[in-house]
């Protein structure tokens, strides 16, 4: 029983329009679910990803509209972490990144920015062969396109407290320092973590990660739960979220972990060709589309490409 990286990363914004503004079109990602967070239905859930909305590849926000920024600190992931194919992709976004307002700094074979509410972002060139996760755009070249995630980095007092259960529970695998990877039969990523900074007004707000899921086949998620629960931790019990099913469950160092499972998938609701472009409700939701389709405020989504390549 193998975790196959990571799965998704849910953040929060403030401001769903100019989120849906910065990933689909400034990063090239496709809105592959637009839907409501199902513990507090009255605001959006959005998820980013590539064409397939492949686990893997797949970051989700929640809004909370004119939420105050927050400030990542110590139990809190703070860098997401994207490969691309080349040096010349992160040329490529520099360049592109620059001539849409965004400052970017390179280092070495990697990228650094945030998004329009600080959250970070790298950018790093594919050190493994898993398959590349793109979404199409007709701005981004697909040689240059995002690939999927390559890992987080989160802040941390005292990893060593984490130790066991990444490694002898979730089946981790230290590299070098405080970095370890998690990897499958398909696909792996990596979880680190860096000195937590001095400041005491960590917060969790806009521009800040609220948690990170790990994949896991379907048919292992209750002996996850249960291996969860004999290294101490406090599990949820199983969620069905409807696109997948989900644990949840604090690591020792402070980050919301969730394990998730591969499928069913995007598709379940809605058809392949149109994932995103209108409202999506899990069954139980769906009472409250009409009361909800008047207070969500509209997305500037789908553009209009894909539209006319879609009819
Ligand atoms: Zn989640």
């Amino acid at each position: 029983m193998k975790l196959e990286g990571i799965h998704h990363i849910t953040a929060i914004t403030g401001d769903a329009a100019g989120n849906v503004e910065f990933y689909t079109d400034v990063l090239g990602l496709r809105m592959v679910k637009r839907t409501v967070n199902q513990d507090e239905p009255n605001v959006y859930h959005l998820f980013y990803g590539d064409e397939h909305g492949s686990p893997g590849m797949d970051l989700t926000f929640f809004e909370y509209p004119g939420a105050a920024a927050g400030v990542a600190g110590a139990g809190m992931v703070h860098r997401i972490v994207w490969r691309v194919a080349s040096v010349e992709a992160l040329e490529f976004w520099k360049d592109r990144l620059e001539a849409r307002g965004v400052v970017s700094e390179r280092s070495g074979d990697s990228l650094l920015f945030s998004d329009p509410e600080g959250l970070g972002h790298e950018l790093v060139v594919a050190g493994v062969d898993d398959e590349p996760l793109t979404a199409d755009s007709p701005e981004i070249p697909a040689e240059h396109a995002l690939q999927g995630f390559d890992g987080v980095r989160a802040y941390s007092l005292s990893p060593v407290r984490s130790e066991p259960l990444l490694g002898d529970t979730l089946g981790f695998r230290r590299a070098e320092g405080e970095r370890w990877n998690v990897r499958g039969e398909r696909r792996g990523s990596f979880y680190s973590y860096d000195p937590a900074p001095p400041e005491l007004n960590r917060r969790q707000g806009a521009g800040t990660v609220h948690h990170v899921a790990f994949a896991a086949l379907p048919e292992d998620l209750e002996a996850w739960r249960l291996r969860v629960v004999s290294a101490g931790a406090s599990p949820t019990p199983v969620i069905d979220r409807f696109y997948f099913k989900s644990v949840y469950f604090r690591e020792p160092s402070g980050v919301l972990f969730e394990i998730a499972t591969i499928g069913p998938g995007f598709a379940v609701d809605e058809d392949a060709e149109h994932l995103g472009e209108r409202l999506s409700l899990p069954p139980d939701f769906e009472p409250l589309r009409e009361r909800l389709e008047l207070t969500l405020r509209p997305l500037p989504y789908p553009p209009a490409w894909r539209l006319a390549s879609s009819a």
